[in-house]
């Protein structure tokens, strides 16, 4: 059987490519260079087999995803990627598995210039915690904090359509599945509106509950248009309409940014995002989060997040 050691070096272990690691996996921690005037983001997340993901989801899409998660809380603070842990829980060393997930890490890793620099392998049921460190200017972060009353609420590319995948499983289209399971984390977004925006933060748990956080840690209010939410073409052909709205607003993985900004930065953001910014509301001095229809009505329903201590 292929030992601890085995699988670090044959499927985590690959030639430096970033001159700012001095020293990569190997020894009994990672050295890595922050050049002057640069602070630290650190953001770790874990991805637990039946809880974050489906059992019989397929092991690329595990490993990009596991990195996804990170780089969208990187996003989210306008930090630039630059290198990530890995601590792997495998009930069994499974090569053909272990060849998959690897490879689907790799890809979005590449993809951002991100590079694994050290890790921990154990056995126990499957789950994956990735630490990722991203690059800002000292004090330039974008925070839940900033949100002004008069602020635009926008949100990037569409929402909903993770969430419908999940419930639709194999009966839902590629455009739905490929946001489920190869989500783009908006780095470039993050980076773009960081010089623009007051606050952001990356839509994991859904739009109502990640706003809240916001809003509470700006200690404002938003009236949010749900009508205005941008859904996808596949959404809007599958969705069914008594379960829009709770797939938009609480349906979780949606992995875009909602942004706080004021209004006359929508336009310039805009043109320099290579994504969609949709305005969907705005912030309020007071009020906590209120929905609104087109028409003005107040939904009366809320719509909170995925707690996993919740008592159900
Ligand atoms: P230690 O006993 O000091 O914790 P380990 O034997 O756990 O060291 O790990 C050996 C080296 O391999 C370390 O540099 C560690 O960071 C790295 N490593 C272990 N598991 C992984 C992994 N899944 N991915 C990347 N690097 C890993
Ligand atoms: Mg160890």
């Amino acid at each position: 059987m292929i030992s601890e050691f085995d699988i670090i070096r044959e499927y985590f272990t690959r030639p430096t490519r970033r001159s700012d690691v001095a020293l990569g996996i190997g020894d009994d921690a990672a050295l890595v260079r922050v050049p002057a005037g640069q602070e630290l983001a650190l953001t770790t997340d874990t991805l637990v087999a039946g809880r974050h993901f489906p059992l019989d989801t397929h092991a690329g899409d595990i490993g990009w995803k596991s990195l996804a998660v990170s780089l969208s809380d990187l996003a989210a603070m306008g930090a630039v990627p630059a290198w990530f842990t890995l601590a792997l829980t495998l009930p069994e060393p499974d090569t053909g598995w272990l060849r998959d997930f690897s490879a689907g890490l790799f890809e979005l890793a590449d993809q951002h210039g991100v590079e694994l620099v050290g890790g921990d392998t154990t056995r126990g049921p499957l789950s994956i915690t990735i630490q990722a460190h991203g690059l800002l200017p000292a004090g330039q972060a974008l925070r839940r904090s900033g949100a002004r009353a008069g602020d635009i609420v926008c949100v990037t590319g569409t929402l909903g359509d993770a969430a419908l995948a999940l419930v639709l499983g194999a009966a839902a289209d590629a455009v739905l599945l490929q946001r489920l399971n190869r989500p783009m984390p908006r780095v470039s977004a993050g980076i773009v509106l960081r010089d623009l925006a007051h606050a952001t933060i990356d839509i994991s748990d859904g739009l109502a509950a990640d706003l809240g956080h916001v809003l509470r840690a700006s200690n404002m209010g938003a009236v949010i248009d749900v009508d205005s939410i941008p859904v996808s073409q596949s959404f809007n052909a599958s969705a069914k309409a008594a379960d829009r709205l709770r797939h938009l607003l609480a349906g979780g993985d949606d992995y875009e940014l909602c942004v706080c900004l004021p209004s006359d930065a929508i336009n310039p953001a805009q043109k320099q995002l290579e994504c969609l910014l949709t305005p969907v509301g705005q912030v309020t001095a007071a009020g906590g989060l209120v929905l609104k229809d087109a028409g003005g009505r107040i939904l009366d329903q809320s719509y909170p997040g995925y707690d996993h201590f919740a008592k159900r």
